[in-house]
């Protein structure tokens, strides 16, 4: 009997623990394993701040896939999904080669959602991979190393605007907060002249965070310097500014380095290989198949779950892509043997804990709010975890997170 063929897309949160249970779980000769990613290395996605602020470097984000992936158990494939044919059980890869499968995980991860803003796509960087955040990092820097080799000291140098106060936004300004003061050291820059200006469509930042918190998370940051806009649409992003709008006033901030975090959708191959889809996204069955292809597993931020107290859907988290791979790995495991019935997916939120720099934190961890230095353990605690359950101790000792104490 042909063994069957289980390939996993994407070697994010949700696609590489996918892969290291399945090789711990299925033995060689019940089913071949195939993990296709675009580089040869995993990264955290959620460290990307910390890269693109020149806070972390990028090596500390990055784990390479044979460190972790046993190749004797399982085939990888560098390569870039094109396009999956769910009707032929086929995936399309970037190099004309194609992959035939019996069963598909899809763990393609997010991409930004520029929501139709003129000139976003074109001039407004994106923290989603890591050559993305270096860029951001060089970018920022040489403009710093430039502004005093510029005869008109140019204000756009050193104006930094980051689209969106969500998670990621606040994250990435409390990084900037912490790297700004040393660049103005490095290049003989007073610190009064650079902005960072965080600019928020809705009238508070983090929203959803309890109110004490988000207060405390921007007090924090104003403390050091960040200026939050409020209330304020990015309506247009150019080369060397951008133009907001509040209470139908137009207002240009001259800039040359505009990050846009403010949004994020499911990884349009899913949309476009023709999967039934909620605003981009799969809305999975309980046990994490798409609703129309009996064989298809989707993992992470490309699959949709409701909350059912809520009746809203669980925001897109690692938490919840890496607790999905553990039931995908399961119910793989399940229809292979066949002995077994597939287990229904239910997630457990133990908290959110979102950093404001290296050295500052809020977060809610099993009911209890956190701040200050117990939420920057927590957030160390949680990155350190998954080291841990990737990699064993060894990767934790690598690349773990142990500056806990300032
Ligand atoms: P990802 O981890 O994004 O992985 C997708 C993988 O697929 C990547 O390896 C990518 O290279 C690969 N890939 C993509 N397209 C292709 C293709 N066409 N072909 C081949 N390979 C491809 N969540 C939290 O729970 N806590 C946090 O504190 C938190 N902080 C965040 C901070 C930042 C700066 C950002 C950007 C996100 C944060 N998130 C956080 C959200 C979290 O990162 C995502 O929910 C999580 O990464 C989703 O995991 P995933 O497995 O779906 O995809």
């Amino acid at each position: 009997m042909n063994k069957p063929k289980i390939v996993i897309l994407g070697a994010g949160y949700g696609g590489i623990m996918t892969t290291v249970k399945l090789q711990k779980m299925i033995s060689v000769n019940d089913a071949n394993i195939t993990l296709v990613n675009k580089h040869d290395y995993h990264y955290q996605t959620t460290w990307l701040h910390e890269n693109a602020a020149g806070n972390l470097h990028h090596d500390n984000t990055r784990v390479p896939i044979k460190d972790v992936v046993n190749f004797s158990k399982v085939n990888f494939v560098q390569d870039t999904v094109e396009s999956i044919k769910p009707d032929d059980n086929k995936v399309l890869l970037k190099n004309g080669g194609e992959i035939d499968y019996d069963y598909l995980v899809v763990g393609l991860g997010f991409e930004a959602a520029t929501f139709g803003i003129p000139g976003l796509i074109e001039n407004a960087f994106t923290i989603d991979s890591i050559n993305t955040a270096r860029l951001i990092r060089e970018h920022i820097e040489y403009n710093f190393a430039m502004y005093n080799n510029d005869p008109e000291k140019k204000q756009e140098r050193l104006n930094i605007v980051v689209g969106g106060g969500g998670f990621t936004g606040i994250e990435f300004v409390g990084e900037l907060a912490n790297r700004v003061p040393e660049l103005c050291k490095e290049y003989d820059i007073e610190r009064s002249k650079v902005r960072i200006i965080n600019v928020e469509a809705a009238p508070t930042v983090l929203p959803g965070f309890d109110p004490q918190l988000v207060e405390y998370a921007m007090n924090s940051l104003e403390s050091r310097g960040v200026e939050f806009k409020l209330g304020t649409f990015l309506k247009e992003c150019h080369p060397d500014k951008i133009v907001v709008e509040k209470d139908e006033k137009r207002e240009e901030i001259p800039t040359l380095t505009t990050v846009w975090a403010a949004g994020v959708r499911a990884n349009s191959i899913v949309e476009e290989s023709g999967f039934e889809n909620n605003r981009g996204k799969v809305e999975v069955k309980p046990d994490l198949r798409a609703p129309d292809y009996s064989n298809v597993f989707v993992v992470g931020d490309c699959a949709l779950i409701m909350n059912k107290e809520t009746e809203r859907p669980y925001p897109p988290t690692a938490q919840i892509a890496m607790q999905m791979a553990d039931i995908a790995a399961h119910n793989l495991k399940a229809l292979i043997s066949g002995s077994e019935e597939t287990e229904e997916f239910v997630p457990e939120i133990k908290g959110t804990v979102a950093s404001l720099g290296d050295d500052d934190a809020i977060g809610v961890v099993f009911g209890k709010k956190l701040f200050g230095w117990q939420a920057t353990v927590m957030k160390k605690v949680i990155d350190n975890r998954w080291l841990l359950k990737l990699g064993g101790i060894g990767l934790l000792l690598k690349k773990g997170k142990f500056n806990i104490f300032h």
